[in-house]
């Protein structure tokens, strides 16, 4: 007869360890561990997305939609201080929806405050101890606040209202968020370092480096699918005279309005820079000569269109404007199709102003001609 079987067998001395643990709250621990361990790969695995992003508003987007999907808060809002001093920008949500509702920039002011001071995660409880009663802020039901800080101090934080599901935020809940929170801060600053890097400072178009490095671009994209582009240069007419009558902070508005028109006045694809001084240029992408005309006295037009207000006075100027097309046969590099595009200003100057001139082959030999002439006297 067979013996009846033993079953599992239980080592004692295992069973004791296992007592023993559980009684000590070691293997509480292991799950606290493990939990931490969870939410930081989690973690982990947002940044590296987030650092894939290269636009506020897709990092915003992304931002915002990880908190509300893992959190389901009453309320979030993301509030960030642009550069150039522009409006708060306020990304807020009421039960999930987009809210148009926004925080009072005197709110924004006080907590900016605090953060320079203290710059770390805050119970709003807390916060609200030591500052008057916020009737603007409430409205948001804040439980959390989190610094968004740069090298400059804070230029940012995040509200969380309550959840609306389950228990109030963890530990680790709350370390991810910050954690969050600060990696967004450093990816917003990179793209902001990014985008200073590439522009000029004072009209916010694009720079001289980063235009020639388009342009350079351009010119393989027409040498292999054959395409044209175009290019336009442009010189403010008699702006030394300009200055020197109305002051060269007046010189400025005209130039920042300037810079707003040639954006209003080319397509979204075409890159508008300034190229230095009262000097811009535009590439356009995929053009013909008839086109690139077009376009040339479409700017033309609108500058001499603009009413510059200033102190009372109504500002006006003019430009002239030179043309070149980048063409698949022409084996030129950016500078060369600068150049082209000079002469063709340096013909439209000396034709009277406030004009465009296509550059062909030999005007460049017409325009050393006349350059001679004139220095010569
Ligand atoms: P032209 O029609 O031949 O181009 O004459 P112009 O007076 O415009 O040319 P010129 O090169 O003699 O003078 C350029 C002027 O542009 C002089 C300079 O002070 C002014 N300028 C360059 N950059 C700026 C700027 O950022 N702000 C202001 N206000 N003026 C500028
Ligand atoms: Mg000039
Ligand atoms: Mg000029």
């Amino acid at each position: 007869m067979e013996s009846e079987s033993p079953g599992p067998k239980v080592d004692d001395a295992f069973l004791n360890q296992f007592n023993y643990l559980q009684r000590t709250g070691a293997l509480e621990d292991l799950a606290v561990l493990r939990n931490e361990n969870r939410v930081l790969d989690a973690l982990i695995n947002d940044a590296a997305s987030l650092f894939t992003l290269n636009s506020i508003e897709t990092m915003m987007d992304f931002v915002t939609a990880r908190i509300l999907e893992q959190f389901i808060p009453t309320h979030l809002a993301i509030l960030i201080e642009p550069p150039r001093g522009d409006e708060l920008k306020q990304y807020c949500y009421v039960n999930l929806k987009p809210s148009a509702e926004l925080v009072p920039a005197s709110s924004y002011a006080r907590i900016k405050e605090h953060f320079h001071d203290s710059p770390y995660p805050i119970a709003y409880e807390d916060f609200a101890s030591d500052s008057p009663r916020d009737e603007g802020l409430l409205r948001f039901d804040p439980e959390l606040l989190f610094p968004m800080c740069g090298i400059g101090g804070p230029f940012g934080f995040a509200l969380l209202g309550r959840k609306i599901v389950g228990s109030a935020y963890t530990e680790v809940e709350k370390m991810y968020i910050d954690k969050f929170m600060r990696f967004l801060a450093i990816d917003i600053q990179n793209s902001l370092h990014r985008e200073s890097s590439i522009t000029d400072s004072k009209t916010g178009l694009f720079n001289h480096a980063y235009f020639t490095q388009r342009v350079a671009q351009e010119i393989a994209h027409v040498a292999r699918h054959g395409a044209d582009a175009g290019l336009i240069m442009l010189d403010v007419d008699h702006f030394k005279i300009f200055n020197d009558t109305w002051g060269h902070l007046a010189g400025d508005e005209v130039l920042n309005a300037l810079a707003m028109t040639l954006k209003r006045t080319v397509r979204s694809e075409d890159v508008a820079s300034r190229f230095g001084g009262e000097e811009f240029c535009v590439l356009a992408i995929e053009c013909d000569k008839k086109k690139l005309m077009e376009v040339s006295e479409r700017i033309r037009i609108a500058i001499e269109d603009m009413a510059v207000k200033y102190q009372g006075e109504t500002l006006k100027v003019t430009a002239s404007l030179g043309c070149c097309l980048i063409e698949p046969g022409l084996r030129a590099g950016a500078d060369a199709f600068i150049e082209m595009a000079d002469k063709a200003l340096y013909l439209s100057k000396s034709g009277g102003r406030n004009r465009s001139t296509l550059y062909r082959q030999g005007l460049l030999d017409r325009a050393a001609a006349i350059r001679k002439r004139a220095i010569s006297g």
